[in-house]
Protein backbone atom coordinates (compact mmCIF):
# COMPACT_ATOMS: atom_id res chain seq x y z
CA UNK A 1 0.00 0.00 0.00
CA UNK A 2 1.66 3.36 -0.86
CA UNK A 3 2.15 5.98 1.96
CA UNK A 4 -0.35 8.01 2.31
CA UNK A 5 -0.14 11.76 0.76
CA UNK A 6 1.04 14.52 3.51
CA UNK A 7 1.83 17.64 1.52
CA UNK A 8 0.69 20.63 3.03
CA UNK A 9 -1.13 23.32 1.20
CA UNK A 10 -2.49 26.70 1.67
CA UNK A 11 -6.23 25.87 0.05
CA UNK A 12 -8.16 22.67 0.21
CA UNK A 13 -11.15 22.76 -2.26
CA UNK A 14 -13.44 20.13 -1.16
CA UNK A 15 -16.46 18.74 -3.81
CA UNK A 16 -18.92 16.05 -3.66
CA UNK A 17 -17.99 15.24 -7.27
CA UNK A 18 -15.28 14.81 -9.87
CA UNK A 19 -16.41 18.11 -11.73
CA UNK A 20 -17.44 20.05 -8.50
CA UNK A 21 -14.94 22.26 -7.99
CA UNK A 22 -13.94 23.50 -11.79
CA UNK A 23 -17.03 24.69 -11.79
CA UNK A 24 -17.78 26.35 -8.81
CA UNK A 25 -14.32 28.04 -7.66
CA UNK A 26 -11.44 27.23 -10.27
CA UNK A 27 -11.15 30.33 -11.16
CA UNK A 28 -10.39 31.59 -7.68
CA UNK A 29 -8.30 28.28 -6.89
CA UNK A 30 -5.95 29.42 -10.28
CA UNK A 31 -5.99 33.42 -9.18
CA UNK A 32 -4.78 32.10 -5.64
CA UNK A 33 -2.22 29.95 -7.37
CA UNK A 34 -0.74 32.81 -9.47
CA UNK A 35 -0.04 34.98 -5.92
CA UNK A 36 1.94 31.66 -4.92
CA UNK A 37 -0.48 29.72 -2.62
CA UNK A 38 -0.45 25.69 -2.96
CA UNK A 39 -3.78 24.23 -4.36
CA UNK A 40 -5.09 20.88 -3.61
CA UNK A 41 -8.56 19.55 -4.28
CA UNK A 42 -10.57 16.93 -3.00
CA UNK A 43 -13.33 14.85 -4.59
CA UNK A 44 -15.31 12.87 -1.58
CA UNK A 45 -16.73 10.55 -4.04
CA UNK A 46 -15.57 9.30 -7.40
CA UNK A 47 -18.84 10.04 -8.91
CA UNK A 48 -19.44 6.31 -9.93
CA UNK A 49 -23.21 6.42 -9.92
CA UNK A 50 -23.54 9.50 -12.08
CA UNK A 51 -26.38 9.34 -15.24
CA UNK A 52 -23.23 10.04 -17.63
CA UNK A 53 -19.65 8.78 -17.59
CA UNK A 54 -18.63 5.77 -14.97
CA UNK A 55 -15.80 5.61 -12.61
CA UNK A 56 -13.04 4.86 -14.73
CA UNK A 57 -14.09 7.36 -17.61
CA UNK A 58 -14.50 9.85 -14.72
CA UNK A 59 -11.22 9.17 -13.32
CA UNK A 60 -9.70 9.77 -16.34
CA UNK A 61 -11.21 13.06 -17.08
CA UNK A 62 -10.66 14.17 -13.40
CA UNK A 63 -6.76 13.85 -13.81
CA UNK A 64 -7.08 15.44 -17.02
CA UNK A 65 -8.68 18.21 -15.33
CA UNK A 66 -5.86 18.43 -12.70
CA UNK A 67 -3.11 18.46 -15.24
CA UNK A 68 -4.81 21.75 -16.73
CA UNK A 69 -5.05 23.33 -13.45
CA UNK A 70 -1.03 21.89 -12.30
CA UNK A 71 -2.56 22.19 -8.91
CA UNK A 72 -0.44 19.93 -6.05
CA UNK A 73 -2.92 17.25 -5.89
CA UNK A 74 -6.01 15.95 -6.20
CA UNK A 75 -7.57 13.02 -3.99
CA UNK A 76 -10.33 10.81 -4.15
CA UNK A 77 -11.79 9.79 -0.49
CA UNK A 78 -14.14 7.19 -2.06
CA UNK A 79 -17.21 7.81 0.63
CA UNK A 80 -19.78 6.30 -1.71
CA UNK A 81 -21.41 8.76 -4.88
CA UNK A 82 -25.23 8.93 -3.68
CA UNK A 83 -24.23 8.51 -0.07
CA UNK A 84 -22.38 11.33 1.21
CA UNK A 85 -23.59 12.17 4.76
CA UNK A 86 -22.09 13.54 7.82
CA UNK A 87 -21.19 10.36 10.05
CA UNK A 88 -18.55 9.32 12.16
CA UNK A 89 -16.60 7.17 9.87
CA UNK A 90 -17.03 9.39 7.15
CA UNK A 91 -15.47 12.41 9.60
CA UNK A 92 -12.64 10.42 10.28
CA UNK A 93 -11.40 10.22 6.63
CA UNK A 94 -12.16 14.03 6.33
CA UNK A 95 -10.41 14.75 9.73
CA UNK A 96 -7.43 12.84 8.24
CA UNK A 97 -7.43 14.70 5.11
CA UNK A 98 -7.67 17.68 6.79
CA UNK A 99 -4.84 16.75 8.96
CA UNK A 100 -2.03 15.65 6.77
CA UNK A 101 -2.87 18.16 4.41
CA UNK A 102 -3.00 21.07 6.98
CA UNK A 103 -4.93 24.11 5.12
CA UNK A 104 -5.39 27.61 5.90
CA UNK A 105 -8.18 27.61 3.85
CA UNK A 106 -10.97 25.26 2.99
CA UNK A 107 -13.46 25.79 0.75
CA UNK A 108 -16.40 23.50 -0.17
CA UNK A 109 -20.66 23.66 -1.05
CA UNK A 110 -23.41 25.51 0.96
CA UNK A 111 -25.41 23.37 2.92
CA UNK A 112 -28.80 24.33 0.86
CA UNK A 113 -28.63 22.39 -2.41
CA UNK A 114 -30.50 20.52 -4.77
CA UNK A 115 -28.17 17.71 -4.61
CA UNK A 116 -28.44 15.57 -1.52
CA UNK A 117 -24.61 14.87 -1.66
CA UNK A 118 -23.54 18.67 -1.87
CA UNK A 119 -25.21 19.10 1.71
CA UNK A 120 -23.79 16.17 2.93
CA UNK A 121 -20.35 17.64 2.14
CA UNK A 122 -21.24 21.07 3.15
CA UNK A 123 -22.12 19.26 6.66
CA UNK A 124 -19.40 17.10 6.46
CA UNK A 125 -16.68 19.44 5.78
CA UNK A 126 -18.15 22.15 8.10
CA UNK A 127 -18.02 19.54 11.29
CA UNK A 128 -14.67 17.78 10.38
CA UNK A 129 -13.14 21.33 10.30
CA UNK A 130 -14.21 21.50 14.00
CA UNK A 131 -13.10 18.24 15.03
CA UNK A 132 -10.01 18.46 12.98
CA UNK A 133 -8.60 20.56 15.64
CA UNK A 134 -9.63 18.45 19.08
CA UNK A 135 -6.61 16.41 20.45
CA UNK A 136 -8.98 14.06 21.74
CA UNK A 137 -10.89 12.89 18.41
CA UNK A 138 -10.22 9.15 17.15
CA UNK A 139 -8.13 10.14 14.09
CA UNK A 140 -4.55 10.00 12.62
CA UNK A 141 -2.20 12.36 12.72
CA UNK A 142 -1.95 15.68 14.46
CA UNK A 143 -4.47 18.17 15.22
CA UNK A 144 -5.25 21.06 12.82
CA UNK A 145 -7.81 23.84 12.64
CA UNK A 146 -7.82 25.80 9.33
CA UNK A 147 -8.95 29.32 9.66
CA UNK A 148 -11.71 29.59 7.09
CA UNK A 149 -13.87 27.70 5.70
CA UNK A 150 -15.60 29.74 2.61
CA UNK A 151 -19.02 28.11 1.09
CA UNK A 152 -19.78 28.31 -2.88
CA UNK A 153 -23.29 28.02 -4.61
CA UNK A 154 -24.07 25.48 -6.53
CA UNK A 155 -27.96 24.62 -7.82
CA UNK A 156 -29.12 27.49 -5.89
CA UNK A 157 -28.25 30.87 -4.92
CA UNK A 158 -27.92 32.03 -1.37
CA UNK A 159 -26.57 35.93 -0.55
CA UNK A 160 -22.82 35.26 -0.66
CA UNK A 161 -20.63 38.07 0.74
CA UNK A 162 -17.33 37.03 -1.00
CA UNK A 163 -16.91 38.31 -4.96
CA UNK A 164 -13.45 37.06 -6.53
CA UNK A 165 -12.53 38.62 -9.89
CA UNK A 166 -11.78 35.50 -11.97
CA UNK A 167 -11.77 37.40 -15.70
CA UNK A 168 -8.86 36.64 -16.40
CA UNK A 169 -8.51 33.19 -15.59
CA UNK A 170 -11.94 32.64 -16.96
CA UNK A 171 -11.10 30.39 -20.22
CA UNK A 172 -8.41 28.51 -18.17
CA UNK A 173 -10.81 27.64 -15.37
CA UNK A 174 -13.22 26.39 -18.50
CA UNK A 175 -10.60 24.18 -19.69
CA UNK A 176 -10.76 22.41 -16.96
CA UNK A 177 -14.27 22.16 -16.62
CA UNK A 178 -14.89 20.76 -20.37
CA UNK A 179 -12.32 18.38 -19.65
CA UNK A 180 -15.06 16.42 -17.87
CA UNK A 181 -16.34 15.40 -21.51
CA UNK A 182 -18.76 12.97 -20.18
CA UNK A 183 -20.67 14.94 -18.14
CA UNK A 184 -21.84 17.73 -20.98
CA UNK A 185 -22.84 18.16 -24.62
CA UNK A 186 -22.64 15.38 -26.54
CA UNK A 187 -24.72 14.69 -29.63
CA UNK A 188 -23.20 11.15 -30.01
CA UNK A 189 -23.93 10.31 -26.41
CA UNK A 190 -26.45 7.63 -25.56
CA UNK A 191 -26.28 8.47 -21.80
CA UNK A 192 -29.36 10.39 -20.31
CA UNK A 193 -29.85 14.20 -20.38
CA UNK A 194 -28.82 16.00 -16.97
CA UNK A 195 -28.59 19.65 -16.22
CA UNK A 196 -25.04 19.79 -17.14
CA UNK A 197 -25.12 17.67 -20.37
CA UNK A 198 -27.95 20.14 -21.79
CA UNK A 199 -26.33 22.05 -25.03
CA UNK A 200 -27.15 25.79 -23.55
CA UNK A 201 -25.31 24.45 -19.87
CA UNK A 202 -21.92 27.05 -20.72
CA UNK A 203 -24.06 30.10 -21.72
CA UNK A 204 -26.11 29.65 -18.35
CA UNK A 205 -23.07 28.98 -16.47
CA UNK A 206 -21.27 32.29 -18.48
CA UNK A 207 -24.03 34.14 -17.55
CA UNK A 208 -24.19 33.74 -14.15
CA UNK A 209 -20.51 34.23 -13.46
CA UNK A 210 -21.23 37.88 -15.86
CA UNK A 211 -23.96 38.66 -13.52
CA UNK A 212 -21.62 38.26 -10.46
CA UNK A 213 -19.30 39.94 -12.32
CA UNK A 214 -21.43 42.91 -12.79
CA UNK A 215 -21.98 43.48 -9.05
CA UNK A 216 -18.30 43.78 -8.52
CA UNK A 217 -17.28 46.00 -11.71
CA UNK A 218 -15.64 43.04 -13.36
CA UNK A 219 -16.47 40.72 -16.49
CA UNK A 220 -16.39 37.11 -14.86
CA UNK A 221 -16.89 36.63 -10.76
CA UNK A 222 -16.95 33.28 -8.19
CA UNK A 223 -19.08 34.35 -5.33
CA UNK A 224 -18.59 32.70 -1.98
CA UNK A 225 -20.55 32.71 1.78
CA UNK A 226 -18.36 33.27 5.11
CA UNK A 227 -20.39 32.70 7.55
CA UNK A 228 -18.74 34.17 10.69
CA UNK A 229 -17.74 37.92 11.04
CA UNK A 230 -14.47 39.18 9.97
CA UNK A 231 -12.45 41.14 12.11
CA UNK A 232 -10.83 43.97 10.49
CA UNK A 233 -7.78 45.73 11.67
CA UNK A 234 -7.99 48.76 9.27
CA UNK A 235 -10.86 49.22 7.25
CA UNK A 236 -8.66 50.81 4.99
CA UNK A 237 -7.94 47.54 3.97
CA UNK A 238 -12.13 47.00 2.73
CA UNK A 239 -10.90 49.83 0.09
CA UNK A 240 -8.47 48.88 -2.32
ZN1 LIG B 1 -21.80 17.56 -7.68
Amino acid sequence: MSEPNTQKVDVLAIGAHPDDVELSCAGTLLRMQAQGAKIGMVDMTRGERGSRGNAEIRAAEAQAALQILGFEFREVLDLGDLQIQDTHERRVKVVECIRRHKPTLVLTHWGYDKHPDHEGTSELVKHSMFVAGAANFPAKYEPHNPKRLLYWPSSWMMDCNVYVDVTDYWEHKLRAARAHKSQFFDPNSSDPTTILSQPAFFERHERRARYFGDQIGVKYAEVFYLREPVKVDNPLTLCP
